[in-house]
């Protein structure tokens, strides 16, 4: 079995920032760098936080090379006790493409003070709200990571996200931590960012905050306990990067992303910095991509789809009709936002139109042999052409959001 080692260190650089930057040999591997926030210093990391750090960045590779993984530095004993379980159940989802390997550590370590601060994830999307909102009174910090969802070589866009994050840490007293990292580098080559490695990017960023006073580090959850499936963040897996020092929350699974708009749905910050259009580099919101429409839909039910300041122009339902449907968690999305638009009488009509397409997929699909739906054939176009029509008169007639007095 081939042998990968990963060494770390921490050092300043020219703009006066501390970068942790981790090399790799026994494979050819990017050598990694992560920024860490205004303010933090080399000395405040110990040799046992690079290893964390190391052992987080490396794991994956390793498992994905089939190679015994050396850390050059000691690890939490916390943390390589949590390896096994980690391995388990990334072998048990993707047994093609991973396999369990032996890892290593120069020593044990126990010796981690737990920092007071309470740091979350935050995008400004619905799930990041959600936990931020629901722990106000323990959070002392927002989390934004440049290089994970917007890339480092778009800055206009970071300043455009940053603005916001910006605005809401000011309005709720909490601490903008900026990172910045070329982590997906070394993700890219190893796995689905979304399917395998975004939750181990977050958990190895938690372990990177430890050292500067953070005991708690919360992930805010993409999905509800009532439909987890294998994902790259996930609750069975993000709380075993926890160390001595730091505890990694997978927060927020008790509710499904419907559940979480009707409990921020009254929060002005929520109304004024929104965003979920992760699709759209070029400007706020586009308002009508399958995310936007799905969103807007769900705050017009709650009755506030009028306040929604970062969403141009009017609901678009008919190009979720056709955008929301390629796999079997956009059906299950697609049913629950009907069976809720029907409750309401502003948007029942908008409900009988999806509530049919939904049926149709049901019809057509009844039991889709994996997790994404088949291509149309050309009975399905005709069907799909007639419901967008259907959703296009219905959006002349009766548009959304719904504006009380007018
Ligand atoms: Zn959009």
């Amino acid at each position: 079995m081939p042998e990968l080692v990963v060494t770390s260190a921490a050092t300043i650089r020219d703009d006066g920032r501390t970068v942790i930057t981790t090399r790799f040999s026994g494979i050819d591997l990017p050598t990694i760098w992560l920024a860490l926030p205004e303010g933090a210093q080399p000395e405040q990391l110990s040799d046992t936080d690079l290893g964390n750090v190391s052992l987080g960045l490396g794991l994956l590779a390793a498992m994905h090379h089939g190679a015994e993984l050396r850390v050059a530095h000691p690890v939490s004993a916390r943390l390589l006790e949590s390896v096994p379980e980690y391995q388990a159940i990334l072998t048990t989802w993707y047994p093609d493409e991973r396999q369990r390997v032996a890892v290593h550590a120069e020593r044990v370590s126990t010796d981690a003070v737990r920092g007071a601060g309470e740091a979350t994830f935050f995008t400004g999307g619905v799930d990041s709200f959600d936990t931020l909102l629901r722990n106000r009174s323990t959070i002392t910090a927002l989390v934004f990571v440049a290089g994970f969802d917007i890339p480092l070589d778009r800055p206009d866009a970071i300043e455009r996200t940053r603005r916001h994050l910006r605005a809401v840490a000011d309005a709720t007293g909490t601490e903008l931590l900026e990172l910045e990292t070329n982590l997906r580098t070394l993700f890219e080559g190893v796995g689905s960012w979304k399917r395998v490695t975004h939750g181990v990017a977050l958990g190895t960023v938690a372990l990177a905050l430890a050292p500067l006073g953070f005991g708690t580090v919360r992930i805010a959850s993409g999905k509800s306990y009532a439909q987890l499936t294998p994902w790259g963040s996930h609750p069975m897996t993000d709380q075993l990067w926890s160390t001595e020092g730091v505890r990694v929350v997978h927060d927020g699974a008790d509710a499904p992303r419907s559940g979480k708009i009707a409990r921020i749905a009254r929060e002005p910050l929520v109304h004024q910095h929104l965003r979920v259009c992760w699709e759209q580099m070029e400007r706020e919101n586009c308002g009508h991509c399958v995310k936007c429409t799905r969103t807007r839909l769900f705050f017009e039910l709650n009755g506030v789809g009028h306040l929604m300041a970062t969403f141009p122009g009017t609901i678009t339902l008919h190009r979720l009709l056709d955008e929301g449907f390629h796999d079997v968690n956009d059906v299950f999305n697609a049913r629950l936002l009907a069976a809720a638009l029907l409750r309401e009488p502003r948007t029942r009509a908008y409900g009988a139109v999806l509530d049919e397409r939904v049926r149709y997929i049901d019809r057509r699909h009844p039991d889709p042999a994996g997790t994404t739906l088949p291509p149309p054939d050309l009975r399905d176009r005709l069907a799909l052409r007639l419901a967008r029509r259907r959703a296009r008169m219905l959006e002349q007639r009766q548009p959304l959001p719904h504006r009380p007095g007018a």
